[in-house]
């Protein structure tokens, strides 16, 4: 991988410098603030074959999904095979089948067209959710919001605004239920308190099941 596409997060907090994959398989330099790019870079060349060893190791690791006619992926629980269309118009879900409609047949727009899928669908199972349990929760709802998030599944402020992972969709049903549960629940116990647990409990009884679900999909 070419240092040019190699994102670096300075910190000034930090003391050293470390390689890490994000969860889209796309190589982070950490680095204090002080270090230039071109120290950076001369780091990076002389760790590179260690470097690409481990990255190549966590991507096999991490289930790495190929957006391409023929390729399945998780969805719901169960999986849509991939078909790819030079066509106008947007994606298709049909026959176990996730039809992605692009201009040309370009990796960055099957991937943006993937994203939209993830986004909408996300979105509507999330919505769907939400309603299911409005009786309990609808008044303390500001706001709601699909994006994309490195390390969290959702997240609520005080306010009652909701982020969501557009990455649940490919999870199990269950487990999306439990991530909005989760949330929902932090609108009356903005903590992971015993008391936040309990109220939780009384939705998914067996919440302990999916507290540590990390994503194991990536693409
Ligand atoms: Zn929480």
């Amino acid at each position: 991988m070419k240092f040019k596409d190699i994102e670096i997060r300075k910190n000034k907090n930090r003391k050293k410098i470390s390689f890490e994959i994000s969860s889209h398989g796309d190589i982070i330099i950490k680095a204090p603030e002080r270090c230039s790019k071109k120290y950076l870079k001369k780091i990076y060349e002389e760790n590179y074959d260690s470097i690409i060893e481990k990255y190549n190791l966590l991507k096999n690791d991490r289930n790495l999904l190929k957006l391409d006619t023929g390729f399945n992926i998780p969805y719901r629980g169960g999986q849509l095979t991939i078909e790819i269309r030079i066509a106008k118009g947007n994606y298709e879900i049909n026959n176990q089948k996730l039809i992605l409609n692009v201009g040309k047949h370009d990796k960055e727009l099957i991937r943006e067209k993937f994203i939209e899928f993830l986004r909408s669908e996300t979105g509507k199972a999330v919505r769907a959710l939400v309603d299911e349990y409005s009786d309990f929760f609808e008044d303390k709802i500001n706001n709601i919001k699909i994006k994309k998030q490195e390390k969290r599944w959702g997240s609520c402020s005080s306010r009652g605004n909701l982020n969501f992972n557009y990455d649940l969709i490919l999870m199990e049903e269950e487990f999306i239920r439990y991530v909005v549960v989760h949330e929902l629940c932090h609108l009356y116990e903005m903590n992971h308190s015993s008391k936040f647990w309990a109220l939780l409990q009384e939705f998914i009884p067996d919440y302990k099941m999916y507290r540590n679900i990390r994503k194991s999909v990536f693409y």
